[in-house]
């Protein structure tokens, strides 16, 4: 053998042993689409030698009929003369297995430019395309579980721009959930708003902690959002650059929380506040009232033989003759007072930064109200009514139990003096100043 005839041999070898490493199915066929090659894959995937592989051709392998593609792009290629790159799903005759391969086939030419055969390069690519499909499937799952919560769940970058949006935070901000990608908060809703989103953002993003929170958001319709946050940092490479987020609207909660509050703190028939927020507050206000040197005068004060209305008119009018008594009194005080009602028929008054000149006046303007107020039983005929006041003014160490024991001594005095009337300790002293 002479050395030109070695050195091909050389390099024939070594090109088999190429195309056996080339991780894919390399075949070669003729016209009749009978193999003329086929790599060490090609032969362990049809179970046979090269040279049994020679001759025979893809119908001795596959089933055809469910192969249609291996028919098609073959007579393209051999008949056309054209480079086909296609997916083709193979199904193998004695196993009835399906698999798919990603197959480059090109036509081969002889020096005259007529086709002679053609050579294929297939890639199996089932695994591939189960996983795709599995992954289709479970995302499908997630998209179907996420917009089909009350929730908002959003993912956001280190730099706070959406990555993932469900259906329902997207619409939150006018967006759909492709176009919400990308964006930030502020481009899409008022800075202040989107600053608010920021607190418990860059809390997450900063410290790596999950964090847990309210958020308030006044939407489109400019109502007040709120809702209960929960926000998961996301670790990649060893640093948090994104996170996850689940918000609960809340709203209604915590409306109705305001609105027990309100119960709780308001007089349910006259809508002044109740004995129990009146106290709080008039303990805040004493110790701030101290701390200003400033005064605060506690007015208690109860309307006059209120049983007789209640007997001689019944109880709805009685009802009726309180809610004039308040509005009565509301016109004698200022917006700064504290106005509550403690008892039945007892109310108290508590005027900030008032001396007792202030106080007086303020007892007589409620007094001369209720007095005068018009508590109509049909037929022109009127409800008289009257009230007594007692006053007592804030010391330096009084507790706000004593003064309001203090006051409520005079208004005793008030009424054994006849009612109708305004008592405290100086005119009692004789050392009114006034
Ligand atoms: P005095 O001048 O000594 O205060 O006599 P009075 O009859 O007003 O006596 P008192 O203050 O002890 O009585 C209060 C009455 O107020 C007793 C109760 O029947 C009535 N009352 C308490 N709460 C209500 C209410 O919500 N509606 C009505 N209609 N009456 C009430
Ligand atoms: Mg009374």
């Amino acid at each position: 053998m002479d050395s030109s005839a070695e050195a091909l041999i050389a390099q024939v070898t070594q090109l088999h042993a190429t195309l056996n490493q080339v991780g894919a199915y390399v075949f070669t066929k003729d016209l009749q689409g009978r193999y003329t090659y086929g790599n060490q894959m090609v032969c362990e995937l049809f179970a046979c030698s090269l040279q049994e592989l020679v001759g025979r051709s893809a119908a001795d392998f596959f089933d055809l009929s469910a192969s249609i593609q291996i028919q098609l792009s073959d007579q393209r290629v051999l008949q056309q003369g054209q480079r086909v790159e296609m997916e083709e799903v193979n199904v193998f005759s004695h196993s009835g297995e399906e698999r798919v391969y990603w197959s480059v086939k090109q036509p081969l030419f002889d020096a005259a430019g007529a086709v002679v055969g053609m050579c294929g390069v297939s890639t199996d690519i089932t695994e591939r395309r189960r996983l795709e499909t599995q992954l289709r499937e479970q995302k499908r799952l997630l998209d179907t579980v996420l917009n089909s919560l009350d929730a908002l769940v959003y993912m956001k970058d280190h730099q706070r721009r959406y990555l993932y949006a469900n259906a329902n935070a997207a619409q939150l901000f006018g967006q759909t959930q492709a176009s919400i990608v990308g964006k930030s908060d502020a481009e899409m809703i008022p800075q202040t708003e989107a600053d608010r989103f920021g607190i418990m953002d860059q809390r997450v993003l900063g410290s790596g902690e999950k964090s847990i929170g309210e958020e308030t958001f006044v939407d489109v319709n400019g109502v007040d959002r709120h809702y209960w946050s929960i926000k998961v940092p996301i670790e990649s490479h060893g640093h948090v650059d994104a996170y996850v987020g689940i918000s609960t609207d809340i709203t209604e909660v915590v409306q109705l929380k305001e609105k027990f509050r309100d119960l709780a703190n308001t007089d349910a028939l006259t809508g002044i506040l109740s004995r129990r927020c009146l106290l709080e507050r008039a303990e805040h206000e004493l110790k701030r009232a101290r701390r200003a040197g400033a005064q605060v005068a506690i007015i208690a004060f109860d309307i006059d033989k209120f049983k007789l209305v209640n007997d001689g008119y019944g109880h709805a009018v009685g009802d009726r003759a309180i809610i004039s008594v308040v509005e009565a009194c509301k016109q004698g005080l200022r917006g700064t007072d504290l106005f509550g009602r403690i008892g039945g028929d007892e109310f108290v008054v508590v005027a900030v930064d008032t001396d007792l000149a202030g106080a007086v006046a303020a007892a007589e303007r409620m007094r001369l109200g209720v007095f005068n107020a018009v508590i109509s039983v049909g037929s022109g005929q009127r409800v008289p009514i009257s009230s007594s006041f007692g006053l007592a003014l804030s010391d330096l160490d009084t507790s706000l139990d004593e003064l309001l024991s203090r006051a409520d001594a005079m208004l005793y005095e008030a009424k054994q003096r006849g009612r109708n009337q305004v008592c405290y300790p100086e005119l009692l002293d004789g050392a009114d100043s006034l």
